[in-house]
């Protein structure tokens, strides 16, 4: 067995004067935004405040200077990212672009596809989906089915994507399809396209929101027939698609969302507890400790990516425990809060909030099944 290193290091000096730059902002932004709302964290969407974020120079941060980008280090980015999670900013409309999709624009078409569309990301003009799971293919995402088949000018594509975040209302979404058949090599024959969502939608794309037990519409299902994509939206090589969603996947799971999704709980808890309270104190000091924890080893993780080390192992280990911690946030506020708690207090409501939203933690960028299994690998365990 191999053992995992994270090494703990302190951020730069210029990354600590911009975290004071984003909470100046923050405190004159957040007071809006009611606890609840707060609770939603990188889930809660508002294109304003993305907007002021891009007025900034904060979204895209790191991307090229001839695409709109800020040319600035990855470490700024996560104190960024840190700080607009922990106030629990409303930062969806941009989050899927600035994470994902504008660095695989830039890196697999970066003279067609970056110039034309990067910009517009930087600006906070344009939202992004993510079209990879399907019915039947959701930790299996080799199995997926959705075909595109080559047509004059472009691709058809016929097929179903499920849980397709935010769908009815972005502008883009990159899909992975399957380009050619099922061979022997179970990752060959998949490419990911870009599909103008709103074009497509008069061509036979068809989206239907899903109903959320939060009673929201967060995903989508979405229904391809026959929908045309010209030749210069496939996005890098024909047939790599398995390559570049697993290096996608990586910026999906590595970044300080996977244990910050929790966060307004813990303050509601703080606010309410009562000093004099032993078992009070003894569970926040636990759950402040852990989250210490985790942030060493998420910024650890961070430092070592900035060195130019690919921490696939560390991690998963850190949305794996992240989001262990996160989920266990409403049964604890519930064992210390729940007797004679006024319905309406914020803690009631954020509580009642992420008791239903926790759930999905250990589902979304990959389940904890799937991440154990990628541990355990990385370990030389299987
Ligand atoms: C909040 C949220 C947002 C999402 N947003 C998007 C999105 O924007 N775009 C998108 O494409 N998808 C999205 N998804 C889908 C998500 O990626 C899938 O739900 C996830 O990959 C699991 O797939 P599945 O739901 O088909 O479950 P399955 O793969 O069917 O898994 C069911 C259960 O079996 C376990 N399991 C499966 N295979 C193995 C194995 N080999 N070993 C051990 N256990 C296994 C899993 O861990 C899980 O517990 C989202 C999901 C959630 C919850």
């Amino acid at each position: 067995m191999q053992a995992l290193h994270i090494t703990p290091g302190n951020m730069p000096p210029e990354c600590e004067v911009l975290r004071q730059e984003v909470r100046d902002f923050l405190a004159q932004e957040m007071p809006a935004y009611s606890k609840v709302a707060r609770a939603k964290n990188w889930t809660g969407k508002d294109q304003t405040f993305s907007r002021k974020l891009a007025e900034r120079g904060w979204i895209g941060m790191l991307w090229p200077k001839v695409y709109g980008g800020g040319e600035r280090t990855n470490l700024e980015r996560y104190v960024l990212l840190e700080e607009l999670l922990a106030a629990g900013a409303p930062v969806s409309f941009h989050w899927v672009a600035d994470r994902q999709s504008g660095p695989l624009l830039i890196k697999y078409s970066p003279h067609v596809l970056a110039p034309q569309i990067v910009p517009r990301i930087v600006r906070g003009e344009v939202a992004f989906c993510i079209g990879m799971s399907e019915p039947d293919s959701g930790s299996d995402l080799a199995s997926i089915r959705t075909r595109a088949t080559k047509v004059p000018g472009g691709w058809s594509i016929t097929g179903r994507k499920v849980w397709t975040s935010g769908a009815n209302m972005a502008d883009y979404m990159i899909a992975l399809v399957r380009t050619s058949d099922r061979s022997e090599n179970r990752h060959a024959g998949m490419s990911q396209l870009l599909i103008d969502v709103k074009q497509a939608q008069t061509q036979g794309l068809e989206i239907r929101p899903i109903q959320t037990q939060l009673g929201g519409q967060a995903f989508c299902e979405c229904t391809f027939d026959d929908v045309f994509v010209p030749d210069d939206h496939l996005i890098g090589e024909e047939g790599q698609g398995w390559q570049q969603v697993t290096g996608e996947l990586k910026f999906e799971r590595s970044g300080p969302e996977r244990f910050l999704s929790s966060t307004q709980l813990v303050l509601e808890m703080l606010d309410a507890a009562d000093p004099g309270n032993p078992a009070q104190a003894a569970a926040l000091g636990r759950i402040v400790a852990q989250y210490a924890c985790l942030r060493q080893m998420s910024q650890g993780v961070a430092l070592m990516m900035a060195e130019g080390q690919d921490p696939a192992v560390a991690t998963s280990v850190v949305k794996d425990q992240g989001a262990l911690l996160e989920q266990g946030m409403p049964d604890i506020a519930h064992a210390l809060f729940a007797d004679g708690l006024d319905p309406d207090s914020d803690l009631a409501q954020v509580l009642d909030y992420l008791a239903l939203s926790v759930p999905s933690f250990s589902l979304r960028g990959g389940t904890r099944e799937i991440l154990r299994g990628i541990i355990a690998r990385g370990l030389g365990l299987r």
